[in-house]
């Protein structure tokens, strides 16, 4: 049984018995059936629906928002956001992809060569439930306005937001098969990639998730794109603004309960700075109120899951074993945890080496810049970064340094529609987003002419 629970209270939100083989095989047909249609319909028919289903999320805001923050916790201002932002999105893929897929005429030894951009088929989406509509739209709007046609494996405790994407796009008029959502159980994962209508397999979520889909579908030969863990550092400098750089690293860190990819785990601060930019920084999340998600007055709701606060719980009494100090917050009831500052974090500590995926920020010292670069690039993961400095130079320079897919300098570091977003190293490979994203899932095809 696929089961939605209530994060906050513990109360069960929904259950939902998982697809069984025919129903799926059916789903996979129907899928086969709509590609054949959508493929040859023009941007402008695409554009039109896209729209609409921009113009959906907006009007249903409300609810989407509600089943959000029921089905994962998050406080309700964050789940309205997170539908504004979804449906940017659509807009954007919507008014862009034509442009993005033109041809591109290339000078040759023929008479004309060219690049044409072509859809595949289906895309498997595997979502998580961190931002269960944004994750499923960034991938969806460009994979349908390519032509392509998307089949959702959304995570199991999200089947609510599942259901409604499906009806976003149906209502939007999307025909029968060109979006649908899947609730299965992950054991049956490869019974879905290894149909010939799948082409590709975009995954959000961890390393352990990535490595066994990209396996199975590398064992298919379908294309993965793989968005997985991080554990962005967030450098601050000698010369930062320190009030604005100590409120920044709050939000960026704390936001959603901490549970992002992109937000800042690692906060490697120059030594000059430390000691104001520690009491400014715990300041900022003791002022934090953790508790019910649909009350206004709240900042930070539950982490989505007992299991992931419990393992957020190992990580931290680990990393105090081996010589963290808590500074603040820690204390724990169910999925609520009170947010927590860490200070004196180094490498061989889990706050430090391992992805913390809940509102827990530890704090690095670094001697020197260059030791903080090191720091930077001393893990497994390679997301996203912020530089916080006000010499310019200095921190683009320090950025063409950092090993990761995206570096912010002065700025939150968070994902936009116009900008390339994944990962280097354990993060994952490939893009979502923008130009580059829309290319992910798309048959590249030279056409020379003699
Ligand atoms: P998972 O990676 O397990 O879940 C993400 C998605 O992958 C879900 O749809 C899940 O389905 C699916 N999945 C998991 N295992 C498999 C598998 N073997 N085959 C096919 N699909 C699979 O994340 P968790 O929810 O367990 O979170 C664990 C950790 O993952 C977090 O603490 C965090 O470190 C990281 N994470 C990173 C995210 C990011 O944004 N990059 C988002 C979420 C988590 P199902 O729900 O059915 O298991």
């Amino acid at each position: 049984m696929l089961r939605s629970i209530n994060p906050f209270d513990q109360s069960v939100v929904g259950e939902f018995q998982p697809m069984d083989a025919s129903t799926v095989q059916k789903k996979l047909d129907t899928a086969g059936k709509a590609y054949q249609s959508w493929k040859r319909t023009t941007f402008a028919e695409r554009t039109t629906l896209m729209q609409k289903a921009a113009a959906l999320l907006r009007a249903n805001k409300e609810e989407y928002a509600r089943t959000i923050t029921l089905e994962m916790g998050k406080v309700i201002g964050e789940a309205r956001a997170e539908i504004e932002k979804s449906a940017g999105a659509c807009e954007f893929f919507a008014n862009n992809a034509e442009k993005f897929l033109a041809d591109q005429i290339i000078a040759t030894d023929a008479r004309r060569s060219l690049v044409s951009h072509h859809p595949t088929g289906a895309i498997l989406a595997v979502m998580p439930w961190n931002f269960p509509f944004w994750q499923v739209i960034r991938f969806a709007a460009p994979a349908l306005m390519a032509g392509n046609v998307g089949l959702l494996k959304h995570a199991s405790t999200v089947s609510k937001c599942s259901l409604l994407l499906e009806q976003v796009f149906r209502e939007a008029g999307f025909p029968e098969g060109v979006f649908q959502s899947l609730l299965i159980d992950n054991k049956v994962i490869e019974s879905v990639i290894e149909s010939d209508i799948v082409q590709g397999v975009a995954l959000t979520g961890s390393e352990f998730a990535g490595s066994q889909v990209a396996a199975i579908a590398g064992k298919h030969i379908k294309r993965t794109v793989l968005e997985l863990g991080g554990s962005d550092p967030f450098i601050v400098l000698a010369d930062a603004d320190l009030e604005k750089t100590a409120k920044i690293a709050t939000q960026s860190r704390m936001q959603n309960a901490g549970q992002s990819c992109i937000s800042a785990k690692r906060f490697i601060v120059v030594e000059q700075v430390k000691e104001e930019f520690m009491s400014r920084f715990a300041e900022n999340i003791k002022a934090l109120r953790q508790g019910d998600p649909f009350d206004g007055n709240i900042s930070m709701g539950p982490v989505a899951r007992v299991d992931l606060a419990e393992t957020l719980e190992k990580q931290l009494n680990a990393s105090v074993k081996l010589g963290a100090r808590i500074v603040t917050g820690g204390q724990r009831q169910q999925a609520n945890v009170q947010p927590i500052l860490l200070d004196q974090v180094k490498p061989g500590i889990p706050a430090f080496d391992e992805e913390t995926f809940g509102p827990l920020a530890a704090v690095i010292t670094a001697r020197t810049e260059e030791e903080a670069v090191k720091l930077a690039n001393a893990s497994r993961y390679g997301l996203g970064a912020s530089i916080w400095t006000k010499d310019i130079e200095r921190g683009e320079r320090l950025a063409r340094e950092v090993e990761s897919g995206s570096v912010f300098i002065n700025a939150l570091m968070k994902s936009d529609q116009r900008l390339p977003f994944g990962g280097t190293k354990k993060s994952g490979y490939g893009r979502e987003l923008s130009e580059a994203g829309i290319k992910e899932f798309v048959n590249v095809k030279t056409i020379s002419i003699a």
